[in-house]
């Protein structure tokens, strides 16, 4: 589960100039004009703030592949992945460890978790799945400060290729079509109250 996210790779997939970016945040939603220089912070209110000014709600989402929305959670696909359908499930609370969740928030985390577990296995058919943190720069976090939990759909004899393709421009077409597929399925998929 080493560094299963990375998103300085991203660099390499756009050739942007990362300096005068802000993390998380497409050129779709350029017009919210905050920064909270987390890329999870940056990612939700950039989507709050184009449906408050009139951007069709499925619009916004697909602009940064948020997959489901939930009271203290989301589910969001990764960017920058190794693995087709990898994907994250996130407090919108800006909090770095488990342990610092409310019971709220980890109980969402929890039944959030289980529903994208259920949508990989519908949509992927995988052997298995990785589901888990990484808490702390050390564990092999990507982003520390904002907990986020990885769920990526594996096979047997998987190669992990996507480490190579990422830096191709498939890239963009294939989390089009993730997000496609795995929003489908959870549109038939209730989170557990
Ligand atoms: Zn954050």
């Amino acid at each position: 589960m080493d560094h299963l996210w990375t998103p300085w790779r991203y660099a390499y997939v756009t050739g942007a100039d990362n300096s005068r970016r802000k993390l998380g945040v497409p050129e779709a939603l350029a017009g919210w004009p905050g920064d909270k220089h987390c890329v999870f912070c940056n990612m939700i209110a950039a989507v709050d703030y184009a449906i408050e000014h009139g951007m069709p709600r499925e619009q916004a989402e697909e602009a940064v592949y948020i997959l489901e929305r939930g009271k203290s959670c989301f589910m969001v696909l990764n960017a920058f992945p190794y693995n087709s359908g990898h994907l994250m499930v996130v407090p919108y609370r800006h909090e770095q460890s488990l342990a610092g969740l409310t019971l709220e928030e980890a109980d969402e985390l929890l039944r959030m978790t289980r529903q994208a577990e259920r949508v990989l296995q519908a949509v992927y058919q995988p052997h298995g799945q990785n589901l888990g943190l990484n808490l702390g720069k050390a564990a092999g976090a990507g982003v520390a400060e904002h907990l986020h939990l990885h769920a990526v759909p594996r096979w047997i004899a998987d190669n992990n290729y996507m480490s190579v393709l990422a830096e191709t421009r498939v890239l963009p077409e294939m989390l089009d079509e993730s997000w496609r597929r795995l929003r489908a399925a959870l549109a038939l998929d209730t989170l557990e109250q």
